[in-house]
C-alpha cells in the first residue's frame, strides 16, 4: 500500500463499525436489469408473473438465510409481492399492453412518492425498500443470474447507493465495508451495518473524482473517511488502531453479558442509545440497563410529520424491547446537523447557534405538543423518561413543563390512558453545564458531543477544526465534572449519552469526572463494560 501515487482523502458521515483496510470495488451499476424487448399482451404477463415469483423465492430463501433483523426488512417485500392491491392493477394494465417492466416500475415509483408524502416515519422508511423491490423485480425479468456482485477479498464496496436487499447480497465474509455517496444514518442499510459492525461512510464526497477499481485504500468508520493510496503513516495509524479495537473487541466480547463494574466492585449502569427500533434488534436488553438516549429525529426524516398515533406506537416497541428498564426519549432535537425540510430554518447563518433543539419545539409548540402526548401515552405502558435537548436557561425547562402539565391534563380529561414522565435535560450547551443546579429537573444526561463542539468553539461536522474538538480538553473535563458534582449535591441522577462514552478510551476520564451512568451506541456495549472493569480509579486529568 502507498506505492499508487499520493494519499488522497474523501469525506462522509460515520454510520456504522470502526475501521477497514481493503481494495476499491466500484459499483458495477444496474442491478441486472438488461433492456429486454416487450412481448404481446400475453407474453408480457408471463414475463411478469415470472419475474415476481422468481423475486419471491429468492426472498424467501434470503428470509431464511438471514437473521431476525434482515429477515424482518424483507419480510415487508415479500409481503408486498402478495399483495394483490398492489400486483393486480400492475397485470391489468400489461394485459392492456403496457410493457411488464415498465408498468412495474411505473406503479412502484407511484407507492414511493405515496410513501414518502404519508408522513408516517415508517412508512418513509419503507420507501427505500420499495425502491429495492422494484429493482429486485426487474432484475428477475433477465435470464436468472444472480445478480449479486461477485466477492471480492478484502474489498471495500464502494458505489452511489446500496439498497437493502444490495447490502444482504454482497458476501461480507469478503468485503470488508463499504462507502456511499448517498445514503444516510438512518437507512435500513445504516441499521444492518451497525448491527453487524460493518464498517459503513454515507454521504461521501468527490466520489465521482477517478477512483479505480481495485486501489488501495483504508476505511475510517469512525472518522467518516475513505482513504486512497494510504501513506506508510496512515497505514502504520491504522494498524496500530485496528489492533487495539481487535483486542478491546475481545475483551469486550467476554464482558457484554455481565453487569459493569469498575476493578474494585463499584457498580456502573451502561444503558444503550437508540434511534429506531430495529437499531436494537441485535441487542439483547439484558445486557444493559435500559435506553438511555432515543433520537427521535429519524421519525420526522425527509420532512415527514408523524402523528401522535404513529410516535406512539414507536415509543412502545422501545418500551416493550426495554422489558421493563427505564427507557429516556428525547423530544425533536432537529437543527444544526439536522435540518428537517419544512420545519428547520433555512438560511441561519450559523445554525448550531441558531433555533435548534428545543429552541425550535418551543417556536413550534403545536410540533412539541402531539409529541407530548404520544410520550405521556407511552408512559403508562412503562418507565419512560423525556429530555429535552440543548436547553440554555431555566425558563425554557419552566415552559416545557407547563405544555406538559397541559397536554397531562387533556389527556386526563379525555379518559386517555397516560403517566406523568419525569423531565431531564441533556447538558450540552456551556451555559447549562455552568449552571447545572438552577434546573429543576429530575435528571442530566451530559451531550458531550455538541458540549465538547461549543467548548471549543468547533464545528462538530467540520473536519478542519476536528483536532481542536479533543473531548479530553481540561475545559470540557472540568465542565463534566462540575455537571456530576452539581448533580451529586442536588441528589439528582446524571449520565452521559454523547459518543464519548462509547469510546473505551475516555471511560477512565468520565470516571475520575464522578459519572456512573453511561449511554452508549450498543456495538460498543462490551468494550465499554471491559473500559469500566479495568479502571483502578485515579485522577485522569479530570
Ligand atoms: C450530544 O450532543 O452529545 C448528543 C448526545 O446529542 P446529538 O449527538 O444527537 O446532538
Ligand atoms: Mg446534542
Amino acid at each position: 500500500m502507498g506505492d499508487g501515487g499520493r494519499e488522497r482523502i474523501l469525506r462522509g458521515i460515520p454510520a456504522a463499525g470502526s475501521l477497514a483496510f481493503g481494495t476499491i470495488v466500484r459499483d458495477a451499476g444496474g442491478a441486472g436489469a438488461a433492456p429486454r424487448k416487450a412481448g404481446s399482451p400475453a407474453e408480457e404477463v408471463r414475463a411478469l408473473e415470472d419475474a415476481i415469483a422468481r423475486a419471491g423465492s429468492d426472498l424467501d430463501l434470503l428470509i431464511e438465510r438471514e437473521d431476525e433483523l434482515a429477515a424482518g426488512i424483507l419480510e415487508f417485500q415479500r409481503a408486498l409481492l402478495d399483495d394483490e392491491c398492489l400486483v393486480d392493477p400492475i397485470l391489468a394494465a400489461v394485459r392492456e399492453g403496457a410493457a411488464a417492466g415498465a408498468a412495474w416500475t411505473a406503479a412502484l415509483d407511484r407507492e414511493v412518492v405515496e410513501y414518502r408524502a404519508d408522513g408516517d416515519p415508517d412508512f418513509s422508511a419503507r420507501a427505500d425498500d420499495l425502491l429495492d423491490l422494484r429493482d429486485r423485480v426487474l432484475a428477475a425479468f433477465g435470464p436468472g443470474g444472480e445478480g449479486a456482485r461477485a466477492p471480492v477479498q478484502g474489498g471495500l464496496w464502494v458505489g452511489r447507493e446500496l439498497t437493502p436487499s444490495g447490502f444482504l447480497a454482497l458476501d461480507w465474509g469478503a468485503f470488508r465495508g463499504a462507502a456511499l455517496a448517498g445514503g444516510s444514518r438512518t437507512s435500513h442499510v445504516a441499521i444492518l451495518a451497525r448491527a453487524r459492525g460493518i464498517p459503513l461512510v454515507v454521504g461521501l464526497e468527490g466520489l465521482e473524482n477517478g477512483i479505480e477499481d481495485g486501489a488501495a485504500a483504508v476505511l475510517d468508520a469512525e472518522g467518516g473517511r475513505l482513504i486512497l493510496s494510504p501513506s506508510p503513516e496512515t497505514v502504520a495509524w491504522a494498524r496500530r488502531r485496528e489492533a487495539s479495537l481487535a483486542a478491546t473487541e475481545r475483551d469486550g466480547a467476554r464482558r457484554v453479558g455481565r453487569p459493569a463494574a469498575t476493578a474494585g466492585g463499584e457498580p456502573v449502569a451502561v444503558l444503550v442509545n437508540a434511534d429506531v427500533p430495529e437499531g436494537l434488534a441485535a441487542v439483547s436488553a439484558g445486557h444493559c440497563d435500559g435506553i438511555g438516549l432515543v433520537r427521535t429525529e429519524f421519525l420526522f426524516s425527509g420532512g415527514a410529520r408523524p402523528d401522535e398515533e404513529g410516535q406512539l406506537a414507536v415509543y412502545r416497541r422501545f418500551l416493550e424491547w426495554a422489558e421493563g428498564r427505564p427507557v429516556t426519549i428525547r423530544t425533536l432535537d432537529a437543527g444544526g446537523d439536522k435540518p428537517i425540510p419544512g420545519l428547520t430554518v433555512d438560511g441561519e447563518s450559523n445554525p448550531f447557534l441558531g433555533l435548534r433543539g428545543l429552541r425550535l419545539s418551543l417556536a413550534r409548540p403545536d410540533v412539541l405538543r402531539v409529541q407530548l402526548r404520544a410520550l405521556a401515552r407511552a408512559a403508562a405502558g412503562g418507565p419512560l423518561k423525556v429530555m429535552v435537548p440543548m436547553v440554555t436557561a431555566p425558563e425554557e425547562v419552566e415552559r416545557v413543563r407547563a405544555l406538559l402539565d397541559d397536554v397531562v391534563a387533556e389527556l386526563a380529561a379525555a379518559g386517555l390512558p397516560h403517566a406523568r414522565p419525569p423531565l431531564g435535560m441533556m447538558v450540552e450547551v456551556p451555559a447549562a453545564a455552568l449552571e447545572a443546579a438552577a434546573f429543576d429537573v429530575a435528571f442530566y444526561s451530559i451531550g458531550s458531543n455538541d458540549l465538547v463542539q461549543y467548548v471549543t468553539a468547533s464545528a462538530r461536522d467540520n473536519p478542519a477544526v476536528a483536532s481542536l474538538a479533543d473531548p479530553r480538553r481540561p475545559a470540557v473535563l472540568r465542565l463534566i465534572r462540575e455537571v456530576a458534582e452539581a448533580a451529586r449535591k442536588k441528589g439528582v441522577e446524571v449520565s452521559l449519552c454523547g459518543d464519548m462514552a462509547s469510546d473505551p478510551g475516555m471511560l477512565p476520564h468520565l470516571l475520575a469526572a464522578g459519572l456512573r451512568t453511561f449511554s452508549v451506541s450498543p456495538a460498543t456495549l462490551g468494550r465499554v463494560k471491559a473500559a469500566i472493569a479495568d479502571w483502578r480509579g485515579g485522577s485522569e486529568g479530570a
